[in-house]
């Protein structure tokens, strides 16, 4: 009996990329298989992101090719979720030959839908598929949702209306998942969510039990927690989008003692007081040039990486060059700006006094161009010293690997040049210890 194939279209962020790979390990388990071509599938998903309106546009194109190259298709993910100015759904709006829409993080849905117009296969057979579930990812690295949705209401952004209020996972099923990936070979586990320091929060970090341990659902007992489970498999742990609350400071002695990466990605978004409470941002009120100046005195290899947004409505021009003198004086080591772009549903366009776009991408220029003297200033002095990479590609000429510094698809990369060992022949997913030869102001440059 030939299986019925699913094609998969996976658009967004990480947090989408894992709720595509959870139906596509829960399609696998059921004995569907995934198809890479419109024409050999039998009807197609696309995972939509709706979060600007370039990536909405991105979404919409995708459905349309979807349904013209196949034809029968189901749509998921935050774009399903949102509405015109008129209340009407977007989606079906514009494709209504699409068969069902779900919003983000719906698995039960999204399963659901594929049943009504693609039945599943009874071949028990088929059911098998690996404890870690269908990765996205290359073999050596994961993504690890702890939670879904958000608590906060930050006023530039839709997330909360189209993912909820935060859920924390059980945390032992968060640490299940995360000793079954290492089990199949995941080198580098990425801690992702909306707001990873609130891990627990919702639940009132209820106790869970973890190896027949009591283990609270809360950011410290679970970044301890894997910091001892990837210490056996010889991994990396990494965390991602954590605000900077007091608690916070609790994870850099695991990250001084190297049972996480030194490695923390802060959103940060502003500097000035006045802007930070204009976006209504979580923690606006702690002092980050302190904390930030603590955390490295705590561990000085740590690695900070945050985002920004020039242009907020409101910003002056006084409050712009706050934010300059916070860059140069904090000098975040990984730095990505965004000029403010309104985001329809946000509660951000309703504010007074909007910064022409042009004064937007302005600013974010001279952002950009202060953070490259200060990002090269930081990667030159790492050449001469010795650390370990991952390595992510190997060509004839050598390799593509990453530092603790460095997470994939954001931050920059590290080029491994030979000479090697004798006979040494590199692969992909594994740790190789290098000298740091030479660096520009993303990249470094490296000999095995
Ligand atoms: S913390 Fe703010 S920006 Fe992040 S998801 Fe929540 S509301 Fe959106």
């Amino acid at each position: 009996m030939d299986s019925p194939k699913v094609g998969f279209v996976s658009l967004g962020c990480p947090k989408a990329l894992v709720d595509s790979e959870q139906i596509i390990t829960q399609l696998r388990a059921e004995g569907y298989e995934t198809a890479n071509s419109y024409s050999g599938a039998d009807l197609v998903i696309v995972n939509t992101c709706g979060f600007i309106d370039a990536a909405v546009q991105e979404s919409l194109d995708a459905i349309g090719e979807a349904l013209h190259e196949n034809g029968k298709v189901i749509v998921t993910g935050c774009l399903g979720a949102k509405k015109d100015a008129a209340g009407n759904d977007i989606i079906q709006s514009v494709h209504p030959k699409v068969l069902e829409v779900t919003g983000p993080h719906a698995l039960t849905e999204v399963m659901s839908a594929v049943h009504r117009h693609l039945p599943k296969p009874h071949d028990p057979f088929l059911d098998l598929v690996p404890a870690q579930g269908i990765k996205l990812t290359p073999k050596h690295f994961a993504y690890l949702k702890i939670s879904e949705g958000c608590n906060h209401r930050c006023s530039f952004c839709i997330i909360p209306s189209m993912r909820g209020d935060l859920v924390s996972r059980p945390i032992a099923d968060v640490m299940l998942e995360a000793e079954n990936l290492f089990k199949a070979g995941v080198k580098e586990l990425l801690v992702i969510s909306q707001d990873t320091s609130a891990y627990g929060v919702d639940v009132k970090f209820r106790t869970g039990f973890w190896n027949g341990k009591p283990v609270k659902t809360h950011m410290t007992q679970l970044v301890t927690a894997l910091g001892e489970v990837a210490a056996q498999y010889g991994a990396w742990v990494r965390l991602h989008y954590v605000y900077p609350y007091p608690h916070v400071d609790d994870v850099i002695p695991l990250m001084a003692d190297g049972k996480v990466l030194p490695y923390l990605d802060v959103p940060l978004q502003h500097a000035h007081p006045d802007v930070l409470k204009r976006m209504k941002r979580p923690a606006n009120g702690e002092k980050n040039i302190e904390r930030i100046q603590a955390w490295r005195r705590m561990c000085p290899d740590i690695t900070i990486r945050s985002t920004f947004i020039t242009g907020f409505p409101g910003e002056t021009e006084q409050e712009f060059d706050y934010l300059l003198d916070f860059l140069k004086e904090a000098e975040i080591d990984r730095l990505g700006c965004f000029a403010y772009s309104p985001v329809e549903g946000a509660s951000a366009n309703e504010l007074p006094n909007p910064v022409p776009e042009e004064v937007r991408e302005e600013r974010r220029a001279r952002v950009m161009e202060l953070q490259e003297g200060i990002s090269r200033k930081r990667l030159q002095a790492k050449v001469g010293k010795s650390m370990r990479v991952l390595l992510d590609e190997v060509t004839a000429s050598g390799g593509t690997a990453r530092s603790a510094a460095d997470a994939p698809e954001i931050d920059g990369v590290v080029y491994v040049k030979p000479p090697y060992e004798p006979g040494r022949k590199l692969k992909v997913g594994e740790f190789v210890d290098v000298r740091i030869t030479a660096a520009d102001a993303h990249d470094m440059w490296a000999e095995a």
